[in-house]
Protein backbone atom coordinates (compact mmCIF):
# COMPACT_ATOMS: atom_id res chain seq x y z
CA UNK A 1 0.00 0.00 0.00
CA UNK A 2 1.44 3.46 -0.77
CA UNK A 3 -0.25 6.68 -0.66
CA UNK A 4 1.22 9.01 -3.38
CA UNK A 5 -0.02 12.60 -2.43
CA UNK A 6 0.98 14.60 -4.41
CA UNK A 7 -1.05 18.02 -5.50
CA UNK A 8 -3.57 15.90 -7.74
CA UNK A 9 -4.56 15.28 -4.13
CA UNK A 10 -6.51 18.32 -3.64
CA UNK A 11 -8.42 17.92 -6.87
CA UNK A 12 -9.41 14.23 -6.20
CA UNK A 13 -10.79 15.77 -2.54
CA UNK A 14 -12.32 18.62 -3.83
CA UNK A 15 -14.32 15.94 -6.45
CA UNK A 16 -14.98 13.66 -4.03
CA UNK A 17 -16.42 16.20 -1.58
CA UNK A 18 -18.24 17.39 -4.53
CA UNK A 19 -20.19 13.81 -5.16
CA UNK A 20 -20.50 12.75 -1.88
CA UNK A 21 -22.25 16.03 -1.03
CA UNK A 22 -25.41 14.43 -2.78
CA UNK A 23 -25.07 11.30 -0.63
CA UNK A 24 -28.16 11.80 2.02
CA UNK A 25 -29.38 9.25 4.53
CA UNK A 26 -28.55 9.18 8.29
CA UNK A 27 -29.73 12.12 10.81
CA UNK A 28 -27.91 13.70 13.37
CA UNK A 29 -27.69 11.63 16.30
CA UNK A 30 -30.53 13.45 19.41
CA UNK A 31 -29.83 11.40 21.91
CA UNK A 32 -28.02 14.05 23.29
CA UNK A 33 -30.41 16.52 22.62
CA UNK A 34 -28.05 19.32 22.32
CA UNK A 35 -26.26 17.33 19.41
CA UNK A 36 -29.51 17.30 17.14
CA UNK A 37 -29.22 21.04 16.70
CA UNK A 38 -26.38 20.86 14.35
CA UNK A 39 -26.61 21.85 10.57
CA UNK A 40 -26.58 18.61 8.94
CA UNK A 41 -25.35 19.76 5.42
CA UNK A 42 -21.92 20.53 7.21
CA UNK A 43 -19.40 18.37 5.57
CA UNK A 44 -15.49 18.62 5.73
CA UNK A 45 -12.50 16.13 4.63
CA UNK A 46 -9.33 16.70 5.88
CA UNK A 47 -5.93 14.60 5.62
CA UNK A 48 -2.88 15.51 7.46
CA UNK A 49 0.65 14.13 6.42
CA UNK A 50 3.48 12.51 9.11
CA UNK A 51 5.24 15.67 7.61
CA UNK A 52 3.01 18.14 8.41
CA UNK A 53 1.26 18.70 5.05
CA UNK A 54 -2.63 19.45 5.34
CA UNK A 55 -5.32 19.32 2.07
CA UNK A 56 -8.63 19.96 3.17
CA UNK A 57 -11.73 20.52 1.40
CA UNK A 58 -15.29 21.64 2.93
CA UNK A 59 -16.10 22.28 6.63
CA UNK A 60 -12.88 21.95 7.73
CA UNK A 61 -12.46 24.68 10.43
CA UNK A 62 -16.10 24.54 12.02
CA UNK A 63 -15.94 23.68 15.46
CA UNK A 64 -18.13 20.58 16.73
CA UNK A 65 -17.52 18.07 19.95
CA UNK A 66 -15.05 15.24 19.31
CA UNK A 67 -17.53 12.36 21.31
CA UNK A 68 -16.00 8.97 20.45
CA UNK A 69 -13.24 9.65 19.03
CA UNK A 70 -11.11 11.23 22.46
CA UNK A 71 -11.49 7.31 23.54
CA UNK A 72 -8.51 5.44 21.70
CA UNK A 73 -6.35 8.98 22.70
CA UNK A 74 -7.42 8.68 26.48
CA UNK A 75 -6.74 5.14 25.94
CA UNK A 76 -3.02 5.85 24.90
CA UNK A 77 -2.40 8.35 27.65
CA UNK A 78 -3.67 5.46 30.40
CA UNK A 79 -1.10 3.40 29.21
CA UNK A 80 1.57 6.23 28.41
CA UNK A 81 0.98 7.12 32.30
CA UNK A 82 0.28 3.44 34.36
CA UNK A 83 1.55 0.94 31.90
CA UNK A 84 -0.07 -2.12 30.22
CA UNK A 85 -0.66 -4.50 32.64
CA UNK A 86 -2.50 -1.76 34.74
CA UNK A 87 -4.62 -0.61 32.22
CA UNK A 88 -5.41 -4.06 31.12
CA UNK A 89 -6.67 -4.84 34.67
CA UNK A 90 -9.59 -2.51 34.11
CA UNK A 91 -10.37 -3.03 30.42
CA UNK A 92 -9.74 -5.50 28.08
CA UNK A 93 -9.13 -5.62 24.78
CA UNK A 94 -11.38 -8.03 22.66
CA UNK A 95 -14.93 -6.61 20.18
CA UNK A 96 -18.22 -7.20 21.67
CA UNK A 97 -19.83 -6.72 18.42
CA UNK A 98 -22.44 -4.63 20.27
CA UNK A 99 -23.68 -1.37 20.39
CA UNK A 100 -20.88 1.24 22.05
CA UNK A 101 -23.70 1.87 24.87
CA UNK A 102 -24.09 -1.91 25.89
CA UNK A 103 -24.39 -2.61 29.20
CA UNK A 104 -21.90 -5.78 28.99
CA UNK A 105 -18.96 -6.59 30.84
CA UNK A 106 -16.86 -10.28 30.42
CA UNK A 107 -18.11 -12.84 32.79
CA UNK A 108 -14.72 -14.13 33.69
CA UNK A 109 -13.05 -10.95 34.98
CA UNK A 110 -16.13 -8.58 35.19
CA UNK A 111 -14.02 -6.14 32.84
CA UNK A 112 -15.63 -4.13 30.40
CA UNK A 113 -14.41 -5.50 27.11
CA UNK A 114 -12.55 -2.74 24.87
CA UNK A 115 -11.53 1.25 25.66
CA UNK A 116 -13.91 2.11 22.69
CA UNK A 117 -16.83 1.09 24.32
CA UNK A 118 -18.42 3.60 26.57
CA UNK A 119 -18.17 1.19 29.59
CA UNK A 120 -14.23 0.59 28.71
CA UNK A 121 -13.74 4.60 28.32
CA UNK A 122 -15.34 5.54 31.54
CA UNK A 123 -12.81 2.87 33.18
CA UNK A 124 -10.07 4.84 31.46
CA UNK A 125 -10.96 8.12 32.26
CA UNK A 126 -10.86 7.21 36.06
CA UNK A 127 -7.31 6.58 34.61
CA UNK A 128 -6.28 10.27 34.00
CA UNK A 129 -3.79 11.52 36.93
CA UNK A 130 -4.56 14.66 39.20
CA UNK A 131 -5.34 14.99 42.85
CA UNK A 132 -8.45 17.06 42.42
CA UNK A 133 -11.07 16.96 39.57
CA UNK A 134 -9.73 20.31 38.46
CA UNK A 135 -6.54 18.90 38.08
CA UNK A 136 -7.73 15.76 35.93
CA UNK A 137 -9.68 18.10 33.48
CA UNK A 138 -6.55 20.09 33.18
CA UNK A 139 -4.70 17.22 32.48
CA UNK A 140 -7.53 15.75 30.32
CA UNK A 141 -7.38 19.57 27.93
CA UNK A 142 -3.52 19.56 28.01
CA UNK A 143 -3.15 16.18 26.33
CA UNK A 144 -5.99 16.85 23.26
CA UNK A 145 -4.52 20.34 22.99
CA UNK A 146 -0.82 18.90 22.74
CA UNK A 147 -2.40 15.80 19.79
CA UNK A 148 -4.30 19.36 17.96
CA UNK A 149 -1.24 21.80 18.13
CA UNK A 150 -3.72 24.76 19.35
CA UNK A 151 -5.41 25.06 22.84
CA UNK A 152 -8.72 23.38 22.64
CA UNK A 153 -11.69 24.05 25.14
CA UNK A 154 -15.16 22.30 26.01
CA UNK A 155 -18.42 22.98 24.73
CA UNK A 156 -20.21 23.72 27.31
CA UNK A 157 -24.24 23.10 26.21
CA UNK A 158 -23.25 19.59 24.81
CA UNK A 159 -21.35 18.70 28.14
CA UNK A 160 -24.63 20.34 29.92
CA UNK A 161 -26.70 18.37 27.60
CA UNK A 162 -24.82 14.71 27.94
CA UNK A 163 -24.62 15.65 31.94
CA UNK A 164 -28.57 15.76 32.11
CA UNK A 165 -29.42 12.83 29.49
CA UNK A 166 -26.39 10.35 30.67
CA UNK A 167 -28.48 8.12 32.38
CA UNK A 168 -27.51 4.69 30.73
CA UNK A 169 -23.39 5.93 31.19
CA UNK A 170 -24.66 6.10 34.69
CA UNK A 171 -26.18 2.76 34.74
CA UNK A 172 -22.57 1.96 33.20
CA UNK A 173 -20.63 3.44 35.82
CA UNK A 174 -22.50 2.35 38.65
CA UNK A 175 -22.25 -1.19 37.51
CA UNK A 176 -18.98 -0.89 37.50
CA UNK A 177 -18.19 0.75 40.78
CA UNK A 178 -20.18 -3.02 41.87
CA UNK A 179 -17.79 -4.76 40.42
CA UNK A 180 -14.97 -2.33 41.61
CA UNK A 181 -13.77 -1.53 37.85
CA UNK A 182 -13.90 1.74 38.80
CA UNK A 183 -13.43 2.94 42.67
CA UNK A 184 -13.79 5.93 42.90
CA UNK A 185 -16.94 8.55 43.36
CA UNK A 186 -18.83 7.46 39.52
CA UNK A 187 -20.44 10.77 39.31
CA UNK A 188 -17.08 12.32 39.53
CA UNK A 189 -15.67 9.90 36.72
CA UNK A 190 -18.55 10.40 34.54
CA UNK A 191 -17.91 14.36 34.33
CA UNK A 192 -14.39 14.00 32.91
CA UNK A 193 -15.75 11.43 30.53
CA UNK A 194 -18.61 13.66 29.25
CA UNK A 195 -16.23 16.57 29.57
CA UNK A 196 -13.30 14.67 27.11
CA UNK A 197 -16.72 13.55 25.02
CA UNK A 198 -17.55 18.02 25.05
CA UNK A 199 -14.14 18.96 23.75
CA UNK A 200 -15.00 21.01 20.62
CA UNK A 201 -12.34 20.36 17.83
CA UNK A 202 -12.03 21.01 14.10
CA UNK A 203 -12.35 18.33 10.93
CA UNK A 204 -8.70 20.13 10.55
CA UNK A 205 -7.41 19.44 14.45
CA UNK A 206 -8.59 15.85 14.32
CA UNK A 207 -6.52 15.26 11.30
CA UNK A 208 -3.79 16.02 12.72
CA UNK A 209 -4.48 13.84 15.93
CA UNK A 210 -4.98 11.01 13.56
CA UNK A 211 -1.47 12.19 11.66
CA UNK A 212 -0.08 11.75 15.58
CA UNK A 213 -1.08 8.44 15.72
CA UNK A 214 0.19 7.54 11.85
CA UNK A 215 3.44 9.71 12.94
CA UNK A 216 4.17 6.96 15.76
CA UNK A 217 2.98 9.31 18.44
CA UNK A 218 4.94 12.91 17.69
CA UNK A 219 2.01 15.27 16.38
CA UNK A 220 3.76 16.44 12.58
CA UNK A 221 2.88 20.14 13.37
CA UNK A 222 4.23 20.72 16.70
CA UNK A 223 7.13 18.24 16.77
CA UNK A 224 5.88 17.03 20.68
CA UNK A 225 6.05 14.34 21.22
CA UNK A 226 2.88 12.54 22.93
CA UNK A 227 2.81 9.12 22.84
CA UNK A 228 5.31 6.74 22.79
CA UNK A 229 5.59 4.40 19.56
CA UNK A 230 4.44 0.96 21.60
CA UNK A 231 1.55 2.77 22.84
CA UNK A 232 0.61 4.05 19.56
CA UNK A 233 0.69 0.34 18.57
CA UNK A 234 -1.95 -0.49 21.15
CA UNK A 235 -4.44 2.23 20.21
CA UNK A 236 -4.37 1.24 16.34
CA UNK A 237 -5.26 -1.71 17.38
CA UNK A 238 -8.27 -1.57 19.69
CA UNK A 239 -9.05 0.84 17.03
CA UNK A 240 -8.81 -2.02 14.23
CA UNK A 241 -10.80 -4.35 16.04
CA UNK A 242 -12.97 -1.91 18.01
CA UNK A 243 -13.26 1.29 16.51
CA UNK A 244 -16.33 1.99 14.26
CA UNK A 245 -18.94 0.45 16.94
CA UNK A 246 -20.25 -2.72 15.61
CA UNK A 247 -19.84 -1.90 11.86
CA UNK A 248 -15.90 -2.37 12.83
CA UNK A 249 -15.85 -6.03 10.87
CA UNK A 250 -17.33 -4.64 7.86
CA UNK A 251 -14.80 -1.35 8.09
CA UNK A 252 -11.83 -3.49 8.37
CA UNK A 253 -12.80 -5.48 5.91
CA UNK A 254 -13.85 -2.63 3.17
CA UNK A 255 -11.28 -0.20 4.05
CA UNK A 256 -8.95 -1.89 6.12
CA UNK A 257 -7.62 1.26 8.25
CA UNK A 258 -7.95 1.98 11.64
CA UNK A 259 -10.37 4.21 12.27
CA UNK A 260 -12.80 5.89 15.27
CA UNK A 261 -16.30 7.54 14.81
CA UNK A 262 -17.86 10.00 17.39
CA UNK A 263 -21.74 10.55 17.19
CA UNK A 264 -21.23 13.83 16.70
CA UNK A 265 -20.59 12.87 13.27
CA UNK A 266 -16.86 12.85 12.57
CA UNK A 267 -14.36 9.61 11.74
CA UNK A 268 -11.15 9.15 11.89
CA UNK A 269 -8.54 6.82 10.08
CA UNK A 270 -4.97 6.27 10.30
CA UNK A 271 -2.32 5.01 7.66
CA UNK A 272 -0.01 4.35 9.77
CA UNK A 273 3.78 6.34 8.27
CA UNK A 274 1.65 8.15 5.76
CA UNK A 275 -0.98 10.18 6.76
CA UNK A 276 -4.27 10.81 9.38
CA UNK A 277 -7.45 11.42 7.79
CA UNK A 278 -10.71 13.06 9.45
CA UNK A 279 -14.04 13.74 7.67
CA UNK A 280 -17.08 15.88 9.45
CA UNK A 281 -20.48 15.13 8.19
CA UNK A 282 -23.11 15.18 11.07
CA UNK A 283 -26.10 12.41 10.16
CA UNK A 284 -25.32 8.86 11.32
CA UNK A 285 -26.18 5.51 10.05
CA UNK A 286 -28.52 3.27 12.86
CA UNK A 287 -24.92 1.51 13.83
CA UNK A 288 -23.80 5.53 14.77
CA UNK A 289 -21.19 6.07 11.90
CA UNK A 290 -21.15 9.11 9.89
CA UNK A 291 -22.82 8.01 6.30
CA UNK A 292 -20.67 10.42 4.14
CA UNK A 293 -17.87 9.67 6.25
CA UNK A 294 -17.89 6.19 5.35
CA UNK A 295 -18.11 6.71 1.75
CA UNK A 296 -15.78 9.26 1.73
CA UNK A 297 -12.73 6.84 3.76
CA UNK A 298 -13.72 4.08 1.14
CA UNK A 299 -12.99 5.80 -1.94
CA UNK A 300 -9.50 7.56 -0.12
CA UNK A 301 -9.05 3.80 0.57
CA UNK A 302 -9.47 2.62 -2.79
CA UNK A 303 -7.99 5.38 -4.43
CA UNK A 304 -4.71 5.56 -2.85
CA UNK A 305 -4.71 1.71 -2.03
CA UNK A 306 -4.51 2.00 1.50
CA UNK A 307 -6.39 -1.08 2.90
CA UNK A 308 -3.25 -2.21 5.45
CA UNK A 309 -3.66 -5.73 3.73
CA UNK A 310 -2.99 -4.79 0.26
CA UNK A 311 -0.45 -6.78 -1.15
CA UNK A 312 0.52 -4.38 -4.46
N1 LIG B 1 -20.71 10.98 24.78
C1 LIG B 1 -21.32 9.96 23.97
C2 LIG B 1 -21.96 8.92 24.88
O1 LIG B 1 -21.37 8.54 25.84
C3 LIG B 1 -20.27 9.36 23.09
C4 LIG B 1 -20.89 8.43 22.13
C5 LIG B 1 -20.08 8.18 20.88
O2 LIG B 1 -19.56 9.10 20.22
O3 LIG B 1 -19.99 6.99 20.55
O4 LIG B 1 -23.06 8.50 24.66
Amino acid sequence: AKAELTAPVEAFLADLHARVSKVTGGSPADYIPELGKVDPSLFGIAIATVDGQIYEVGDTDVPFTIQSVSKPFMYGHALQRHGRPTVLKHVGVEPTGEAFNSIVLDEVANRPFNPMVNAGAIAVAEMMPGDTQEQRIGNMLDLFSSLAGRRLGIDEAVFRSELETGHRNRAIAYMMLNTAMIERDPNEVLDLYFRQCSVNVSCCDLAIMAATLANDGTNPLTGKAVFDAQYVRDMLTVMNSCGMYDYAGEWAYEVGMPAKSGVSGCIIAVMPGQIGICVYSPPIDTQGNSVRGIRVCQEISSEFELHAFNNR
